[in-house]
């Protein structure tokens, strides 16, 4: 199958962008290596599919909304039944935190409805041929678009353009060559009874071990008491990749200061990029001759949502829309 648009990453960003295109009239199709879609966005559950006892947010805990081209789009994709107030953000108390009723992986799934997504495929190289832009991946897949927009995290982006040996403009090499993340590891814990963590369950101990612990019953998203505990940059970066039993261990025992409670189990979920620390001063970046890349590496800031405030997850969503809306004008 060739579409209009080949779109790499079912993130946010690259979901949004979907949705855009469509809006547009051309045909679309989005290629990810995970097994469902949202990237960072992600959501596990406690118990059965058919009985679900609870949730963690593991990933992204809230999404902010101050650009109204963010907004509107939401709205008339998604409806506003997904999102609801969790909690004033804050760099400014009029803004809400939003979340989603059923975890924040809610968002990306609504995104992608009516989507064509390619999942568990992960794409090793691409290929110009003359026409098109050909994606192939680990299984021996191939997606082929006459445009093609990446929006894997740039470490990942620098993996693929090696491997499919592009000969990019050195400066171009170089912006993305200084897109930075931090690592970060997340600890998920089912307790016996409610945490009641106070500030409305966003609590950031900012000890040496613990950076965020969300309670996502006092959340809204969990009929169980369950809690996601973040480390801080330094913890994560020194634990990576050493022994993650140990790793959660050290975490549990730093949770465990925080909740009046007993901790029934614990999983430990690793995030080699999680939040850019360095991003491009421009909305997206135009690789070569039909080539784009967007994401949360980008600043994309609007006149009503000035890009300081609205980093990350708002941030990959606006990059993923302007990615869209201005190529063809
Ligand atoms: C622990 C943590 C906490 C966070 N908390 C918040 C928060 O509270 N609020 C907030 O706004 N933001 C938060 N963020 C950041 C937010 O999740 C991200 O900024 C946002 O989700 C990025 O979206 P994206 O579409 O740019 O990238 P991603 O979500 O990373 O999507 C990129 C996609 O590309 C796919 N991919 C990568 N390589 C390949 C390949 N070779 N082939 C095929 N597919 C590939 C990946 O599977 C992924 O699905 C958090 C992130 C983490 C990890």
């Amino acid at each position: 199958m060739i579409t209009d648009i080949l779109i790499l990453g079912a993130g946010v960003s690259g979901l949004m962008a979907a949705r855009s295109f469509q809006e547009q009239g051309k045909t679309v199709q989005v290629v990810d290596k995970g097994r469902g879609v949202g990237g960072r966005v992600a959501t596990r559950w406690l118990g059965s599919r058919d009985q679900i006892r609870g949730r963690w947010d593991h990933g992204a805990q809230f999404v902010t909304l101050r650009s109204s081209r963010v907004r509107r789009r939401l709205h008339s994709w998604i409806g506003d039944d997904v999102l609801y107030d969790w909690l004033p953000s804050f760099s400014d108390p009029t803004l809400m935190r939003k979340v989603c009723t059923q975890g924040m992986n809610q968002l990306p799934k609504a995104l992608a409805a009516g989507v064509t997504v390619h999942r568990a495929e992960r794409i090793r190289k691409l290929e110009w041929t003359g026409s098109t832009w050909k994606a192939l991946s680990e299984s021996g897949a191939e997606f082929e678009g006459h445009q093609c927009l990446s929006t894997i995290p740039a470490p990942q982006m620098i993996d693929l353009i090696l491997a499919s040996e592009l000969d990019l403009d050195p400066r171009m090499m170089d912006q993305i060559q200084s897109i930075e993340y931090e690592r970060t590891l997340s600890l998920l814990a089912e307790l016996d009874t409610p945490a009641n963590l106070p500030d409305g369950g966003y609590v950031r101990p900012l000890t040496g071990v613990l950076d965020t612990v969300i309670d996502h019953q006092a959340k809204g998203i969990s009929d169980s008491p369950t809690v996601t505990a973040h480390a801080t940059p330094a913890f994560s970066l020194e634990w990576y990749d050493r022994d993650r039993i140990a790793a959660a261990s050290v975490m549990r025992a730093a949770l465990q200061e925080y909740v009046q409670c007993s901790i029934v189990q614990v999983q430990i979920h690793g995030w080699k990029f999680s939040t850019p620390v360095k991003r491009v001063p421009t909305a997206y970046l135009d690789l070569t001759e039909g080539l784009r890349m967007a994401g949360d590496g980008f600043v994309a800031g609007e006149d009503d949502a000035p890009a300081s405030l609205h980093p990350r997850m708002e941030s990959a969503m606006l990059s993923g829309l302007h990615a869209a809306q201005s190529w063809g004008d």
